[in-house]
């Protein structure tokens, strides 16, 4: 069977290499494996920092990139009970030790031993896979498993909105309109927030307007902080939410967040917050990474994210144009959505 690979064991013009390579078809590690013939995988921002030698967790090593990805199942193990041959899951990428204390708190998304499929090791960007059955879901029969490579980052956006403790009526300030941007922003309005998306790129406005965001501003056209009290009463929003790594961000949101508000950080970038605001307000602020118990949840919310699906995916390609999809998502066009692979 074919396997993708990015190689960072040595560069060419500074970049890891990236081929595809013959390996033998895996087999069942245990009783409790699944292998799955992999339908489709997304590209996600942190597989382009690998396909470009920056990805801290990947420096120097040889890797199958991917952690969004699709698959039919072919066999299971003897202790399998929830999926049979022919099943369409979706694959939950990260694992946690059960032993460290983020996981005894009940945190295992930042399990101190976390490993995550396609980053550190072996991923979906090949025809086969083996995992646990407890890294794997069922999809329904109406998704596509290009549609259901979403999922995943569906599942990071509704880690962000958990972080936030939303409640019906907040109203969140969303930066950024990517991918993870417009999904939260989604899933924050069915949890019954008023949305105010914040993005300069034109065709993501457009897109954020088309899924119907209840407010989209222009930084650089309009004043933000006016623009957002004015829609608030003065109040300022209840909840920010960084999916761009904006550089003041934070700044800004110790200052326009209501008292009670949450500032949350879904893309890297520096937090400057002044203390003084955070304690007069009692503002949190909070970090969110991977997801916790969000698979099922946004599978049962497919049908509310299903039509909007298609207009984040902006390009599909074949496996066999693996290095050619992973080389066009680095080129970072402003107005790319998700970019998805087909197998087969
Ligand atoms: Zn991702
Ligand atoms: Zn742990």
């Amino acid at each position: 069977m074919k396997a993708f690979v990015i190689d960072d064991r040595e560069r060419v013009d500074g970049r890891p290499k990236v081929y595809f390579e013959e390996r033998p078809m895996p087999i069942l590690k245990n009783e409790r494996s699944v292998l799955v013939k992999v339908k489709a995988a997304g590209i996600c921002g942190s597989d382009i920092h690998i396909f470009e030698g920056r990805h801290g967790m990947c420096i120097g090593l040889k890797i199958v990139p991917g952690h969004e990805f699709t698959g039919e199942v072919v066999e299971v193990g003897s202790a399998v009970t929830k999926f049979k041959a022919g099943d369409r899951v979706v694959h939950e990428p990260t694992s946690s030790c059960g032993e460290c204390y983020a996981c005894r708190v009940g945190q295992e998304n930042v399990c101190t031993n976390l490993t995550v499929s396609g980053c550190g090791s072996d991923g979906g960007w090949q025809e086969y896979v083996v995992y646990d059955e407890k890294q794997w879901h069922h999809i329904p029969d109406w998704v596509s498993y290009v549609q259901a490579a979403l999922i995943e980052p569906y599942t990071i956006a509704a880690q962000a909105c958990s972080r936030a403790e939303l409640f019906p009526g907040d109203v969140v300030l969303i930066h950024g309109a990517g991918p993870i941007g417009l999904m939260t922003g989604q899933t924050a309005k069915s949890f019954g927030a008023t949305v105010i998306m914040s993005e300069i790129m034109e065709g993501r406005i457009n897109l954020a307007r088309e899924m119907g965001m209840d407010y989209v501003i222009n930084p650089k056209e309009t004043n933000l902080v006016k623009e957002v009290m004015k829609i608030t009463n003065g109040e300022g929003p209840n909840v920010v939410i960084d999916c761009a790594g904006i550089p003041n961000a934070s700044q800004q949101a110790g200052e326009i967040l209501s008292p009670a508000g949450r500032y949350v950080v879904v893309a890297s970038g520096p937090v400057h917050i002044d203390g003084d605001l955070v304690r007069l307000k009692a503002l949190r602020v909070l970090g969110s990474r991977q997801q916790k118990e969000q698979f099922e949840p946004v599978i049962s919310k497919l049908p509310i994210y299903v039509k909007d699906i298609d207009r984040i995916i902006s390009s599909i390609y074949p496996f066999e144009m693996s290095k050619e999809a992973f080389a066009f998502a680095s080129e970072r066009h402003p107005e790319t959505g998700k970019i998805v692979v087909k197998f087969d």
